[in-house]
Parts: structure tokens; sequence; C-alpha cells
């Protein structure tokens, strides 16, 4: 631990004096990492972290059957879209084919935002409308598209609003939402309306959604696991006024949430667009569109779609290793048993702190609530656990709108063991805490 106090504040000043302060480092004392594998980091010192937070190397940190694809390819040949290539339409047709009919067509990106950004010019294009419904807290992406699509930004520090053509439904959360699961009837439903409610509010005034977009389950609004039967309700009410429904699933997608390999499945609908990020490349800037043959023919306008990275031969070797992991590894089956286990451990910590307010989740999609009286934001507390946690050696992050959700999104190869090491951390991390605070 010396080695580390000693170079990483020198490496954050040099990397202050060439980067914007807009920029965020994690943690009091940031950590300078140099290796990773499955679900550890190293750091500069030789300190191994458990790592619960990193839900991009979805396979294990710098899996070699990802690197071997990744090096192959690039020795071999990187082209971009306009030629003819195998492994290229190989990889489109092995995720569509992962994907529920009539999701069959495929577009390859670079980034989560670009996703939605293209989902949006889908939708767009498709209907002939501009106006927009998304969640409240929702994140979608950086570009300003997508800033303008993100409560999460526009209406937090920095953010300038929303624009006139997005319009924020209610988040369906049934811990510290309007309509909570132990007291109320028909959540879902109920909490659907509010997209009805927006569609309404359009029409009077001329207008109609050209599209609803949500995560499957939320993650930066706090790990929200929406009750049954939301989905299919908003669903109803944005198609029925001639809206195109987008998933977002970059960052629950890929077999994460255990029960399914798309986080849609648990509100059994089928999205007209879905879109895909993080996961698919392990790390490698890989992201994906899929969409319906009849949304994409309406994009065939005669404007050529050109992304000069988007869908390279080695983005497409990268992206098969890892669907081949996920398949040979079992990593669907692994992230629905270490989730379970993880529940039922972190249930029983609840049992014991009364600072855990809720503990929630699918799979290896996890976020525990703490709480004051019930249902304060006990935000001040779970800053202090991120650091206790990670002064025991784990990484966790919090979220929400206040800030107060633990969330626990490791790579899916995490083991029993370290789920048992996690659980013993939290819970003396707690311990620690609530002695403090
Ligand atoms: N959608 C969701 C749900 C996300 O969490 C993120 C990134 N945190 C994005 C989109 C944007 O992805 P990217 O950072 O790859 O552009």
């Amino acid at each position: 631990a010396a080695r580390v106090r000693k170079d990483a504040p020198a490496l954050a000043a040099r990397r202050r004096s060439t980067f914007s302060r807009a920029l965020s480092l994690s943690y009091r004392e940031p950590l300078h990492l140099v290796r990773g594998e499955a679900a550890y980091l190293y750091d500069s010192s030789g300190r191994r972290w458990l790592d619960l937070v990193n839900n991009v190397c979805h396979v294990g940190h710098s899996h070699p059957r990802v690197v071997e694809a990744a090096h192959r390819q690039a020795a071999r040949l990187n082209t971009n879209t306009r030629y003819l290539h195998e492994s290229v339409v190989e990889y489109a047709r092995r995720l569509v084919e992962l994907l529920p009919d009539p999701l069959r067509v495929c577009f390859f990106v670079n980034s989560g935002s670009e996703a939605n950004d293209l989902a949006l010019r889908l939708a767009m294009a498709h209907t002939g409308a501009q106006d927009v419904l998304v969640l409240d807290h929702a994140y979608h992406g950086h570009l300003t598209s997508q800033i303008g699509l993100s409560p999460y930004k526009f209406n937090r520090r920095g953010g300038r609003g929303k624009p006139d053509t997005t319009h924020v439904c209610e988040l369906p959360d049934p811990f510290r939402g309007r309509l909570r699961a132990d007291r109320d009837d028909d959540v879902g439903r109920r909490y659907a309306t509010s997209v009805g409610e927006r569609i309404t509010g359009l029409t009077a005034r001329g207008r109609r959604p050209a599209a609803y977009f949500a995560e499957s389950l939320q993650s930066c609004g706090g790990q929200i696991v929406y009750p049954d039967g939301y989905l299919r309700e908003a669903f109803e009410h944005v198609r029925s006024a001639g809206g195109v429904c987008v998933t977002d699933e970059v960052q629950v997608g890929l077999g994460r949430v255990g029960r399914h390999f798309w986080g849609f499945e648990l509100q059994d609908v089928v999205p007209d667009i879905v879109t895909l990020g993080k996961p698919l490349g392990n790390g490698h800037p890989l992201a994906a569109v899929v969409t319906t043959p009849e949304v994409a023919r309406s994009f065939e306008t005669g404007m050529e779609y050109f992304n000069t990275f988007g869908g390279n031969p080695v983005s497409a070797e990268i992206g098969l290793a890892v669907l081949d992991v996920i398949r040979d590894e079992r990593l669907q089956a692994n992230a629905r048993q270490r989730g379970e286990q993880l529940l039922r451990g972190l249930r029983r910590l609840r049992d014991r702190h009364p600072l855990i307010g809720d503990v929630r989740g699918e799979g290896l999609f996890i976020g525990v609530e703490l709480s004051l009286d019930g249902r304060r934001p006990a935000s001040a507390h779970a800053a202090a656990l991120k650091e206790a946690v990670k002064a025991r050696g784990a990484l966790i992050s919090t979220d929400g709108p206040d800030d107060n959700v633990l969330k626990i999104k490791p790579p899916l190869v995490l083991t029993e063991t370290d789920c048992d090491l996690f659980l013993d951390v939290l819970g003396d991390a707690l311990i620690e805490v609530e002695a403090g605070i």
C-alpha cells in the first residue's frame, strides 16, 4: 500500500494538468490500477481488489479468449463495414439469434450513447414524430441527444432542464416511489398510467410520441426492479399512440439478470428497438442497436448510414469471443446462482442492520438502499460505507437520486468464495459505519 500512496497522488496531479475537471475519479484516495483478472483488479503496489462495480468486463477482466481474439484479428485485418467480412456477418447473426422475433436487424456502433442516438433516429424516421418519453432519473448517454433524454443529467447539477420534446414519466420505484409494493395493489399497471398521461398531454398539443425509452431495470436511478406488468402496460400506451418502444440494455443485458438473457424478458415484453453496449466487447468499445425489419425499412431513406469504427472485424471477433465465453462458462446460470447467494446474504444483513432499507435485484444486478427511519435516504452513510468496503479490499459504487443506493454489478465470473468474501466485508463495514455516524 505504501507505493500506492506514493505514486497515485503524483499521477493524479499529472492527470489534472491535462484533463478537464469535468472528469472525476472514484474514491477518496483514487486507485492506480495496472492489471485485471477475472473479478479482481490489481493496483501498482500489487494489492488485489474484488471488483463489484465493473459491468463492462462481463466475462472477467482481460479474459484470455477475448484477448486472444482481439490480438489475432488485429494482427490480420481491420477495416470498415463497406467490405464483406465473415466474422462481422456471423456476429450480427449470433446476436440477433439471441433476441426474440421480430428483432432481426442489427447495426453496430461504438458506445451505448451512440446506440441510443441511433435508436432515436430510427424511432423518429419510423414515426415522423419528435417527442420522446423517458423515465425519471434515467441516464441514456453523454451525446447532446442523450443528455436531452437523461433526467439524471438535465435535472441535476450543471443541467439545463428538459428539452421541450422530452417528457418525463414517473419512475416505477416500488420501494420509495408514490406506489409501494408492500402497501399498494396493482403497482405496475398504476405506475404505467404516468406514460398514458404524458401521451394525453402530447395529444392535447397536437403531437404524438416518436419513442418511449427505458432501461429494462433502471441502473443510475438506483438499481430499480420494476413491478410486474409495468413495461407491458407502458408499451401498450406507447404503441396505441403510434410510438416505438426502446429498451436500453446497455447495463443489464447479456445474461446479467440470470433468469433471462435480456432484462426486458423479466417484464414479458418485446421492444421495437433494443440498445446494447458495455458488456458486448468486455471493455473494447462495441455497442449495437437491434430492431425490427419494419422500423429498419423506415430508415432506408436513401441516406447512407456509415460508422467508421462500428462493426469492424476486430470488434466482431471480440464480440464473438464474449458470446462464446458466456455460453461455454455458463455465465448466465452463474449470474443467477451468485445473484441468489448475494441476495440471501444481503437480506440476512438487512435483518441485522436497520441502515439497510431495501435489498433488490435480479442476478448480478443488485441494489442495497440505505435509509434512516424507514425510507429517508442515508446518503452520507452510503458514501462512508463505500469507503469502508474499499478499505477492506472490495469495490462498490453508490447511485440513485440521493446517492444512497449501493450498486453491485460485478463481472459474471464472480465465484461463491468471492460472494462470501464480499458479504463478510460488507458486514464489517456496516458495523463500522453504524458505530461512526
Ligand atoms: N445507457 C445506460 C443505461 C448507461 O448506463 C450508459 C453508460 N453508463 C449509457 C447508456 C451510455 O453508454 P456509453 O458510456 O458507452 O456511451
